[in-house]
């Protein structure tokens, strides 16, 4: 049962074991070839690893600047008001950047896990429930799903690289989520708009 966010509401216990939480994302419009290089020479993306403030940003093929952030609780359709704190980021890394051309925004929700690992739940016999890629899915969701499909194809689970165990609760799972999204989100863009 691959549904991601979903999957808490089709099967008892799935809703506590992950954090359900909104992401946005936002592009601008294509920007000049000379803005773009001088931000991503080589057309490059640029991401900083910090589990506690994720920041990344990439080019698309028209030149748009595209990146996520925590969605804004007030203007959560406005692209130029969601990507306010990365505005003030990109200024302060690049001074002399400008104000960029926001254009799109966009949120969907995450599957958060504490430890940010993705894995497989089996609640019963032969149904399997992956969760967790905790918004880094793209490559990790295609890949356990290879693993995963591999091992039921073959009834043979042993050398599945992705851990298969029962529904693990995910501490204060009915609470977390929104708190994170009231308090959380908001310090964190508050603190990225002013200093980090
Ligand atoms: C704004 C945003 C930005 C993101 N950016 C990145 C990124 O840069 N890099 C990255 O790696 N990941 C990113 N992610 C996370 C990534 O999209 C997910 O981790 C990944 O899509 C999870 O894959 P999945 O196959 O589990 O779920 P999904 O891709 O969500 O697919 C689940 C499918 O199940 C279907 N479904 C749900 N309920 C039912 C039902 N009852 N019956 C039938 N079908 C159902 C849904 O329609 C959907 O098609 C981002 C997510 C968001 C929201």
């Amino acid at each position: 049962m691959a549904t991601h966010t979903d999957s808490g509401q089709l099967w008892p216990g799935l809703a506590g074991s992950y954090y359900r939480l909104p992401l946005a994302m936002v592009a601008t419009a294509p920007l000049a070839a000379a803005q773009a290089a001088a931000l991503l020479p080589g057309g490059m993306p640029l991401a900083d690893s910090s589990p506690y403030n994720l920041f990344w940003i990439m080019l698309d093929r028209e030149r748009r600047l595209v990146a996520s952030l925590p969605p804004s609780l007030l203007r959560p359709d406005s692209p130029s008001r969601v990507a306010a704190p990365l505005q003030a980021r990109l200024q302060r890394l690049f001074p002399g950047l400008g104000t960029l051309p926001w254009d799109k925004v966009w949120t969907g929700w995450v599957d958060m896990v504490p430890d940010r690992l993705p894995r497989i739940f089996q609640p019963v016999p032969n149904l399997y429930v992956p969760l967790g890629y905790s918004g880094q899915g793209i490559v990790n969701a295609t890949v356990l799903g290879r693993e995963l499909g591999g091992a039921i194809a073959k009834d043979d689970f042993a050398d599945c690289a992705f851990a298969i165990t029962d529904i693990r609760p995910a501490p204060l799972a009915g609470l977390l989520p929104r708190l994170t999204q009231a308090v959380i989100f908001p310090l964190i863009r508050t603190g990225n708009r002013l200093f980090l």
